[in-house]
């Protein structure tokens, strides 16, 4: 069973100390929510591990199996099995996301072990199928002039497709209105097994009513503050981040 094991994580942005000690580990067969509230350095952590220039990892370890992320270049952190989903996902002008998708695969299986093309398209075709996708999406460039919404399930249909070992998805729920938060939350649901881990990153509990999480953690001042299982989620709901402050003793 895979393992992801953040230690002792700490980032600055712009020389700014943001994320402070956080710790967090996930097994395969494992979804962990991570909730509070904004500007607390959810964000920050998933662009760390992901290797994001921007965010300074000053110290502390993220473990895949052993390896240590934070020493790999951006693309092989993709190739060890790590995928984030973004909360503002980028457009790609003039490259399908059949093409995307198909060259993300195959860098991650390698060379000389592509995916074949009748495997691959047999296999866009049927999640494509399972998130209502219309086919037109598999030739359209990627994002390009999608809505808000589409943009969300196609980075739920990358999930799918690239199949990593561990996914983040950072506020993969926000602007979504119900119909969309049950394709976003079927496809992960489909992802399940012992092979797969899941980090969920989000401010309402809205979500969790359909991905259910064996873990919910919440972050304040940059790092975990408190860890339970899916009954924290509606406490948060239920009396606000300040009634969770309030009960943890943090001031501001
Ligand atoms: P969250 O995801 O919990 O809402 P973020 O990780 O996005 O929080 O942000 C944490 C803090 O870091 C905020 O004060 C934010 O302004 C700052 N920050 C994050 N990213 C950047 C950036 N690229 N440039 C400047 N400041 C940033
Ligand atoms: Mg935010
Ligand atoms: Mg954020």
């Amino acid at each position: 069973v895979p393992e992801l094991k953040i230690k002792d994580l700490h980032v600055s942005v712009e020389g700014k100390s943001i994320v402070k000690g956080f710790d967090l580990t996930i097994k395969g067969g494992e979804i962990h929510a991570l909730m509070g509230p904004n500007g607390t350095g959810k964000s920050t952590v998933a662009s760390a591990i992901m290797g994001h220039p921007k965010y300074q990892v000053t110290g502390g370890s993220a473990l895949l199996e052993g390896a240590n992320l934070l020493d790999m270049a951006v693309d092989e952190r993709a190739r060890a099995g790590m995928f984030l989903a973004m909360q503002y996902p980028s457009e790609v002008s003039g490259v399908t996301n059949a093409e995307f998708l198909r060259t993300a695969i195959n860098g991650r299986r390698g060379e000389g072990n592509e995916i074949p093309l009748m495997k691959f398209l047999k296999t866009l075709d049927k999640k494509m199928d399972m998130l209502e996708m219309d086919q037109k999406f598999a030739e359209r460039y990627v994002n390009e002039g999608f809505s808000g919404g589409e943009k969300k399930r196609n980075e739920i249909l990358q999930l799918m497709m690239l199949e990593p070992k561990f996914a983040i998805l950072d506020e993969i729920d926000s602007g979504l209105d119900i119909d969309a938060l049950k394709w976003v939350a079927k496809g992960v649901n489909s992802m399940r097994s012992e092979n797969f881990g899941c980090l969920i990153i989000t401010h309402y509990q809205r979500l969790l009513n359909y991905i259910k999480p064996d873990v919910v953690h919440v972050m304040m001042n940059g790092r975990i503050v408190k860890t339970g299982g899916p009954e924290l989620a509606l406490q948060l709901e239920a009396e606000g981040y300040d009634g969770m402050k309030a009960e943890l003793g943090i001031k501001d």
